[in-house]
């Protein structure tokens, strides 16, 4: 079984979408690369956002529930979502927050790793990791953060669990995953890639489960290079007794879905067809995207959605 690069996106719920908006492009400086729809639920809004092309490991997406009663964040999620940004980027970040007047956590240092922390506009935690493995990783130039302080792909996702053995014999079944070190409450799990690839597990036993809604993440998906890869996953999860989706078409990846025994929803993504399927790298984002199967309502779905100006 080929290993598991790492993580392949991230997937919240926001409040509006044209705040959402503007904090992911605006503040964070990422390349809004496709604006689409929720197949699940068309009439409302998800959008992608990434490096230049949307490469795995870079992709945050949000589904907006404009209104919805704010989400909890608590045990069974992904209580933080890692970017890696270039080892001497801290000071710029902290300048940027400052102007920008968005309150950041104390500077943290864990070893090689130093991050900040803040919430985006709906209160999904957000930390910049400064880390040596950025540097080498060129930043977009199209956006508003100078291209050598951009961040650059994921740098890991942080769940919250009740019960830290029972989350890591499920992510040991994942194949590349290895356990490493644990520091206080925090245990890292690591898959073979060059980035976006820990898992750090805060073992919090006693604490509340959280619950969906704006303001917490949805799901992690991990990576698949092929939809080989991901039948054999499947198959693997299966025999596993995890509890696997069938292969949901996404349009610029291909989906399984399965839950770790702490209640975090867990995806396997294939790397393939990308967000260039359908757009040039030049129009990434630019316009409403359906799927084939959804184009012939996009006069009711366009109708339906509220107008985004990036
Ligand atoms: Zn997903």
């Amino acid at each position: 079984m080929n290993p598991i690069a790492g993580i392949h996106h991230v997937t919240c719920i926001s409040g509006d979408a044209q705040r959402n908006l503007d904090f992911y492009v605006r503040v964070l400086g990422q390349r809004l690369v496709k604006t689409t729809v929720n197949f699940d639920q068309p009439g409302t809004h998800h959008l992608y956002y990434g490096d230049a092309t949307g490469s795995p490991g870079t992709i945050i997406t949000f589904f907006p529930w404009p209104g919805a009663r704010k989400g909890r964040v608590g045990n069974g999620q992904v209580a933080l979502t890692s970017y890696a940004i270039p080892s001497g980027s801290t000071g710029f970040w902290q300048n940027r927050l400052k102007m920008l007047n968005i309150s950041y956590s104390r500077v943290e240092e864990r070893g090689e790793e130093t991050a900040i922390q803040f919430s985006d506009v709906d209160g999904v935690r957000i930390e910049l990791v400064a880390h040596a493995s950025a540097d080498k990783v060129p930043g977009w130039d199209g956006g508003p953060v100078p291209a050598h302080h951009a961040v650059r792909n994921f740098f890991g996702v942080t769940l919250w669990e009740a019960d830290l053995e029972r989350t890591s014999r499920m992510i040991l079944t994942l194949p590349g995953f290895i356990r490493g070190e644990t520091v206080g409450d925090r245990t890292r799990f690591s898959a073979p890639g060059s980035v976006a690839r820990h898992i750090d597990v805060i073992h919090r036993p006693g604490q509340p489960h959280g619950g969906d809604g704006p303001g917490v993440v949805h799901h992690v998906a991990f990576r698949a290079a092929t939809d080989a890869d991901q039948l054999t996953l499947q198959a693997h999860l299966q025999e596993t007794g995890a509890g696997v989706t069938e292969v949901k078409d996404r349009q610029y990846f291909r989906s399984i879905y399965f839950r770790e025994p702490g209640g975090v929803l867990f995806e396997i993504a294939t790397d393939t067809p990308g967000f260039l399927v359908d757009e040039s790298p030049e129009m990434l984002g630019t316009a409403l995207k359906l799927p084939p199967w959804l184009e012939q309502y996009r006069g009711q779905i366009e109708a339906s959605l509220p107008k985004l100006a990036v």
